[in-house]
């Protein structure tokens, strides 16, 4: 072979393993979650799994997968390895922040993030019933559940939902009067509320008994809507 084809060669050949590489990390990233992927799947590896994809979202690098594909293959069944509970806030979807897709996480929302009895009984599910080994508390810098929390706002059914963020102020030490003009106090008392939710979940037997055995991990993140970038608080 004269050389520059040589040269060419082995440039075309070198191009198509690294094309081949970063298919098999998509491929692997795009594999729908199977009751032995779970079953395999430690806590802390969960964990890694979600950190390693709010990676990639921060690069603006996340997989590419064939969505319909995964809906094709987890039509049967299900068996996600975490569990999010998150706001509603339209810029913290955990789906594209943690780069995950069809059948890999619950996501259970509202307002807040904060623990109630149902959120508690839908993670008792997610977990004991469904095998997610890992529960994220996530929750997000100028959150306008936790400003109005702080501020006392009323409004219909919005009162009785603000009532159970109350408590991570009322837990804080501050000057002055609260108000949601405190920009730091408004990170605070979101900080303090994921850690209270947390505590909520470690606190509950189902989950205390699977985090015991190892079987669960629960964590709490901050995400930041100015970078996309998450915290990890616990
Ligand atoms: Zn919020």
């Amino acid at each position: 072979m004269p050389p520059l084809d040589r040269r060419f060669a082995l440039k075309a050949a070198a191009a198509l393993a690294a094309t081949a590489s970063t298919a098999g990390v998509a491929a692997a990233t795009c594999a729908v979650q199977t009751a032995a992927s779970q079953a395999a799947m430690t806590p802390a590896a969960a964990l890694q799994r979600l950190q390693d994809g709010n990676a990639r979202f921060v690069a603006g690098q996340p997989e590419h997968c064939d969505l319909l594909e995964q809906v094709r293959q987890t039509a049967g069944g299900q068996a996600p390895f975490a569990a999010v509970l998150g706001c509603i806030d339209s810029r913290v979807p955990p789906e594209l922040l943690f780069d995950q897709r069809i059948g890999d996480i619950f996501a259970a929302r509202i307002a807040g993030n904060f623990v109630d009895d149902d959120m508690l009984g839908s993670l008792e599910f997610a977990t004991h019933v469904a095998g997610a080994k890992l529960i994220v508390v996530l929750g997000h810098s100028e959150c306008g559940a936790i400003k109005g929390a702080i501020d006392g706002v009323k409004l219909g059914h919005l009162t009785g939902l603000l009532a159970k963020i109350r408590p991570a102020l009322g837990a804080l030490k501050y000057q002055g009067v609260a108000s949601s003009k405190n920009a730091e106090l408004v990170q605070r008392v979101a900080e303090r509320n994921v850690q209270d939710g947390v505590a909520r979940l470690a606190r509950a037997p189902v989950l205390a008994k699977l985090v015991q055995a190892e079987r669960l991990k629960i964590v709490g993140a901050m995400h930041d809507l100015g970078t996309g970038r998450l915290t990890w608080t616990t």
